[in-house]
């Protein structure tokens, strides 16, 4: 058993070490009861790590200005991957007196302080034993998305630190840790958002939110790029080479170029490991964390304008995945895109959708950003973006997370921006949950002197009113016509060699029952191509897309 021992070295200086612990219930939760206490902290740690345990030496230094005497509980953890050990206390500037409470798993130090002198310095010495790749702990938001392995690590607050009730600045020094890592931190901000965090020379400054520390086998690549006439500092902390970083450079900018300027000063990419799949990344206030970047990073960056500037709720993911789509368009992304929409088996309205889940995943992502490609269409390019940036500095102040009460704000500034009515376009996609089937369903071909006249009469079966686009492939020439249908509509025109294909929406703006070569294998898990069925009527081929 461990004794209490108490070494007054002067007046205003205390050494408090062996802690002798009273059993007592919830330690935690009387950790909690205690209220905040104004202060600045600063923790220096000497890291190691042998690809399995981390140790870590700690010394907490943490400065008071009390001017009555106060209670400073410190809570730490211990569990089977985490043995967290307080060496000593040393206090100055004060009279103090300690009482040691245990529950099995938190230790709580209460520590009553009465001031001497203006100032206050309260040192603890630890050592903590922690066991990363086995921590399956979710203490916070964040250890849903980081998994711990040996290439790259995370230290949550436990690990390396006592927690305090003390509010303000933290600085944490890392004197020593493994030179073949490279550390980062993720700070939480309120709303369970994190921005990523890069040392100044060894030392993290912080406002004392709850701080991770990351260690990983990454090569650091850096580019400053201007945007809008300012320096934004582009930083990827990666082993996937460095074009990584000249890709995010070009991601920013060209959604800069369609939404708002880059909002922030610097953006971090940070590569993690994903803990419940694969294939894994979040979006942070200045920065994406993810398991790979090509198919995730461009999503992630789209974040910090759907996510973070403005907060969207749900539609957030919509606009993501729409916004990702400006990053090197192709028609082959977008038939691809409309195949995982279509493979979807999941018939939720999206206004009926309440969370992100893996059964409205692909509704609310590729369902929902394909949704606002055909809004682009319906209002054209210049209208959809200058709707986009009113919708972002709207959201940017105002709350809008609310799903139905945003799908009529994003009405109202279209109605707006077109003077038009367009309660059918939001009605038919966002409160319902399937698509529109555009058929060919009569042609007739004229031949009138050297030119012909062909007559297409395209109905749509679904119940969908929505523009469309028809083009007519000739030996000559391409036509391409808009038309509205509603229910069906007919389309006379007059080409110059004979038509030989029909295809409806060429350049995908619309998502087709029968519009995309691709669909989800449900049995094998994967993504094919499929066989389209062809239809050809008087020799001409229809293509649907
Ligand atoms: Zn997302």
């Amino acid at each position: 058993m461990a004794v209490l021992m108490v070494m007054c070295i002067s007046p205003s200086q205390v050494k408090l070490k062996g802690f002798q612990f009273s059993e007592v219930p919830n330690v935690k939760r009387l950790f909690e009861e205690y209220e905040n206490t104004i202060g600045n902290e600063t923790i220096t740690l000497e890291i190691a790590f042998d690809g399995w345990n981390a140790t870590i030496e700690g010394v907490q230094e943490i400065e008071l200005s009390l001017s009555s005497p106060t209670t400073i509980p410190l809570l730490f953890e211990n569990s089977s991957i985490l043995k967290f050990e307080v060496e000593e206390i040393e206090i100055r500037g004060a009279k103090a007196n300690i009482t040691a409470l245990y529950d099995g798993r938190y230790g709580l130090l209460l520590l009553d302080i009465e001031p001497i002198e203006n100032t206050q310095r309260i040192k603890i010495s630890y050592t903590s034993k922690y066991q990363p790749l086995f921590d399956v702990n979710m203490r916070d938001i964040i250890d849903w998305h980081i998994k711990s392995t040996k290439n790259s690590f995370y230290l949550p607050p436990e690990a390396y630190m006592v927690l305090s009730k003390v509010k303000g600045n933290l600085a944490i020094k890392v004197s020593s840790h493994p030179s073949n890592y490279t550390i980062a931190g993720l700070l939480k901000l309120p709303s369970d958002k994190y921005k990523p965090l890069l040392p100044e020379g060894d030392t993290f400054h912080t406002d004392g939110g709850r701080f991770y520390i990351l260690l990983g086998k990454w090569n650091t690549h850096e580019r400053s790029i201007k945007i809008d006439g300012r320096s934004v500092r582009v930083i990827a902390l990666t082993d996937e080479g460095e074009w990584v970083v000249d890709e995010l450079a070009k991601i920013l900018k060209v959604y800069s170029s369609y939404l708002i300027p880059y909002p922030y000063d610097e953006f971090v990419y940070i590569r993690i490991k994903g803990h419940r799949n694969e294939i894994e990344g979040f979006g942070l206030y200045g920065g994406a964390a993810g398991t790979q970047f090509e198919n995730l990073i461009p999503h992630e960056v789209a974040h910090n304008w759907f996510g973070i500037y403005a907060e969207l709720g749900l539609l957030d993911e919509s606009l993501a995945t729409y916004t990702s789509s400006l990053y090197k368009p192709t028609l082959e992304k977008a038939d691809y895109w409309e195949g995982i929409c279509l493979s979807s088996r999941d018939r939720t309205p999206i206004v009926d959708i309440n969370a992100v889940t893996r059964k409205h995943q692909t509704n609310l992502y590729q369902r929902g950003g394909f949704i606002f490609r055909s809004l682009q269409f319906v209002v054209g390019n210049e209208t959809f973006f200058q709707g986009l940036r009113e919708l972002l500095e709207i959201c940017h102040v105002k709350d809008c997370r609310e799903t139905e009460k945003t799908l009529n704000l994003i009405k109202e500034i279209y109605e707006n921006l077109t003077e038009q009515d367009l309660d059918w376009f939001f009605r038919e996609w966002f409160y319902r949950a399937d698509y529109p089937n555009f058929t060919v369903s009569s042609l007739k071909l004229l031949q009138k002197d050297s030119n012909y006249i062909l007559k297409l009469n395209i109905s749509e079966e679904n119940g969908f009113v929505m523009p469309l686009e028809v083009r007519i492939v000739t030996s000559v020439e391409n036509i391409t016509k808009r038309i509205f249908v509603n229910g069906s509509s007919v389309l006379e025109i007059e080409t110059k060699g004979r038509p030989t294909m029909v295809i409806l929406d060429p350049d995908d703006w619309v998502p087709n029952v029968n519009g995309s070569s691709y669909r989800i294998n449900w049995e094998k898990l994967t993504f094919e191509r499929i066989e389209r069925e062809e239809r050809e009527i008087d020799g001409v081929k229809i293509v649907v897309n």
